[in-house]
């Protein structure tokens, strides 16, 4: 039986997780424990409950006070995609660390940066982050990461999702080449894959069982709809399949607006967030939506960075996003914390090319829904018989309002 002393962790921490009542390592600790000692990268493929923190956060602990180099300035760094994580591994830090004299500094945005920077004056070992603060601090001089030894980065995948992978990389840009670093994903896409073969060297790969109860299914559907009907696809799509939460993603700025205006006057409430939005107006929308007290909120690409919404049913792309990768950014929002999602596309004629793009790069073709609006720009439309299509589709309409 592999226990913690096997795995030659020192007395202070030992001690440590003997109060905390742990009597023996999980398969994620056994395996890395002994590589991070040893000071090999990692790319672990590990869940969160699958004791992930404890596997990384030990033997960093460990590695620092064999140094026993009090300075100024951090030498790890855990990166980690939200608030939430960031305060339960700074927790965990602080019990795992208890009987050293280790500090560790927490640093994430939405409340006031002072407290955070006092904290960093007094120096700190370990800094657990948050990527938006992060570099808002870096840009200020509060913090310098020239003495980084470990970088960790936490739930990868989710950082990914919400869209701060050039943060990410702005970061790493301020470390020394010469480091330790350990990422760790829930899932290995084929971003993932790209980002670690670009920041780890020669890695050692963990991959722990996956808790199945965990895992997700989105449903992808694309909808060939005319670029005038979408709205009409959209009310027809909330009341028919009841849709009680959903993030709607607009190309532009402008017309997340006017969308907001179309839903209100069929009596659907959203918001929008987006660039021209004051922050106090995102964070409004954003915490009424996460509160329930609005269903829709719509969002261009840019703005939806670091929305985190845990259980959010379905994903909308009211546009087709021009970027290939951007499509699976958008959909790796729903489907989360164990519960399956759905994700529509809405392609307008002008939009298939970038479907296809799409189709090319997740490889596979997205199943094709029904809706009861026809394609008024068909490739065998004719001018004869556009009035009658257009009669029809006001009857399909009004055949769906009934809903
Ligand atoms: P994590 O996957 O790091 O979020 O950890 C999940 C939970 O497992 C946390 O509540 C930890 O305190 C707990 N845990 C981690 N390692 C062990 C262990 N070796 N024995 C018992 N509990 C553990």
């Amino acid at each position: 039986m592999t226990t913690f002393e096997s795995l030659e962790l020192t007395m202070p921490i030992l001690q440590a997780l003997n109060s905390k009542g742990y009597e023996q390592p999980t398969p994620v600790q056994e395996h890395a424990i002994p590589q991070i000692l040893a000071g090999r990268d990692i790319f672990g493929s590990a869940r969160t409950g699958t004791g992930k923190t404890a596997a990384f956060a030990l033997p960093l602990i460990q590695l620092l006070i064999n140094k026993q180099k009090l300075g100024k300035h951090p030498r790890a760094i855990i990166v980690v995609p939200t608030r939430e994580l960031a305060q339960q591994i700074s927790e965990s830090l602080r019990l795992y660390a208890q009987h050293t004299k280790l500090r560790q500094v927490v640093i994430y945005g939405g409340v006031s940066q002072q407290g955070q920077v006092v904290s960093l004056r007094k120096g700190s070992d370990i800094i657990v982050a948050t990527p938006g603060r992060l570099l808002d601090l870096i840009n200020q001089k509060h913090i310098s990461l020239h003495a980084i030894e470990h970088l960790v980065l936490d739930e990868a995948d989710r950082m990914l999702d919400m869209g701060f992978i050039n943060d990410i990389k702005r970061i790493c840009a301020y470390l020394p080449e010469k480091r330790q670093s350990l990422l760790f994903s829930a899932t290995l896409s084929p971003e993932i894959k790209k980002l670690a073969s670009s920041l780890l060297k020669n890695p050692v790969s963990i991959d722990i069982e996956p808790d199945h109860s965990l895992d997700t299914y989105t449903r992808e559907q694309v909808y060939f709809i005319d670029k005038t009907s979408k709205i009409n696809l959209l009310e027809h799509l909330v009341q028919e399949e009841r849709i009680e939460r959903s993030l709607i993603f607009t190309r532009t700025r402008r017309g997340a607006d006017k969308l907001v205006k179309a839903l209100a006057k069929k009596g659907i409430m959203a918001q929008a967030i987006h660039g021209d939005k004051s922050q106090a107006q995102r964070l409004k929308a954003l915490n009424q939506f996460k509160n329930r007290k609005l269903s829709m909120l719509v969002a261009t690409d840019v703005a939806s960075r670091g929305i985190d919404v845990q259980d959010l049913s379905h994903v909308i792309n009211y546009d087709i996003p021009e970027q290939t990768e951007t499509y699976t950014h958008r959909i790796g929002r729903t489907a989360r914390a164990g519960l399956d999602g759905t994700a529509y596309s809405f392609c307008s004629p002008d939009e298939k090319s970038y479907l296809k793009d799409i189709q090319k790069y997740i490889g596979k073709s997205i199943p094709v829904g029904e809706h009861p609006y026809k394609m008024l720009t068909q490739p065998t439309e004719t001018a004869i018989n556009k009035p009658k299509r257009k009669k029809r589709l006001r009857s399909a309409k009004k055949a769906t309002a009934r809903y």
